[in-house]
């Protein structure tokens, strides 16, 4: 069976592992990223390539990379966790481990894993949305992964939802991502703390007594044990993210939405809220079947699992 090697780069790790044709993962290593210095960063791929591929017949090599990616899926045009500016990854890995490589933008990789062998197998269109500090996304369309004229399709987390709204990482204003990802969960939780203590009395136990002591997983707990702040927080971040699904439905009409990314480990606190705020809300509601909203299943791994797919489908 033909093997490809996957490599998903993060920001503090590079995790590459050998995928064989069904999705299965038979090795895997991590690395931490040398996220500073891009040719150190290549060669630390490289390393891990040569390691993977040790008595072993590889056919190419997929790269998934945080940041944004040509539409020639070679060059990181701008990474905001690495130091890639025009970055010609592909070339560089491809001189130093003598395959075929592809990159892909990260969200994109890991909306392939979930589509192929994840959540979404045999949904020809969705969405996958990861809600993590930020929001990244993917779109699957007519069984194949969409792009973009030039590669920078799909940032779903920078659609604007609200005028003049909170100030975004990217320089805008109201994006999406500052009102449905864990970052707006603390930000909303911290909020809701400072103007009315009395509400958040587990919260602000668990945060050592201030506002700027919460952090994810202590929003996470306070809400587990009924704290009515944070149970406020994830109501909120429910709320924006069924608002944003139903915008993406009205752009795309998928047939199920794939939810991940670090705050989805805490989805039983959000998730049946999102399916009915979206159901209530969603446009031609009534006359359309509703896409499924589920779950992720491939965890930190879709990436990597997606990232060798793709450098088979060169
Ligand atoms: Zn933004």
């Amino acid at each position: 069976m033909a093997l490809t090697i996957g490599v998903d780069i993060g920001g503090t790790k590079i995790a590459a592992g050998v995928v064989d044709e069904d999705g299965h993962i038979v090795e895997h290593l991590l690395r931490p990223t040398p996220a500073t210095d891009p040719e150190r960063v290549a060669e630390s791929i490289a390393e891990a390539v040569a390691e993977l591929s040790e008595g072993r017949e590889i056919e190419a090599v997929g790269l998934g990379a945080a940041g944004f990616v040509d539409e020639t899926r070679s060059v990181v045009r701008f990474s905001p966790n690495l130091a890639w500016r025009e970055e010609p990854l592909q070339k560089k890995v491809s001189t130093l481990v003598g395959l075929p490589v592809v990159v892909e933008n990260d969200a994109n990789a890991m909306a392939w894993g979930e589509a192929r062998f994840g959540a979404g197998r045999g949904e020809s269109h969705l969405v996958c949305v990861t809600v993590g500090t930020g929001i990244g996304g993917g779109i699957v369309l007519d069984g194949a992964l969409f792009r973009g004229r030039w590669g920078m399709g799909a940032e779903l987390g920078h659609m604007q939802v609200v005028p003049e709204g909170r100030l975004c990482g990217c320089g805008n204003l109201g994006c999406w991502e500052q009102y449905a990802s864990g970052n707006a969960l603390v930000a909303e939780a911290r909020k809701i703390a400072e103007a009315d203590p009395g509400r958040a009395t587990v919260l602000l136990e668990l945060a050592g007594g201030t506002p700027e002591g919460i952090e994810g997983k202590t929003v996470t707990e306070a809400a587990r044990r009924g704290d009515e702040a944070a149970l406020a927080a994830f109501s909120s971040m429910a709320d924006w993210l069924a608002q944003g699904l139903c915008d993406l439905t009205a752009i795309l009409d998928p047939g199920c939405f794939v939810l991940g990314g670090g705050v989805s480990t805490a989805a039983d606190l959000w998730i049946d809220q999102v399916r009915a705020a979206y159901a209530a809300n969603v446009t031609g509601r009534g006359h359309r079947p509703l896409p499924e909203i589920r779950l992720a299943e491939l965890g930190a791994s879709a990436g990597l699992v997606g990232a060798a797919d793709l450098a088979r489908i060169r």
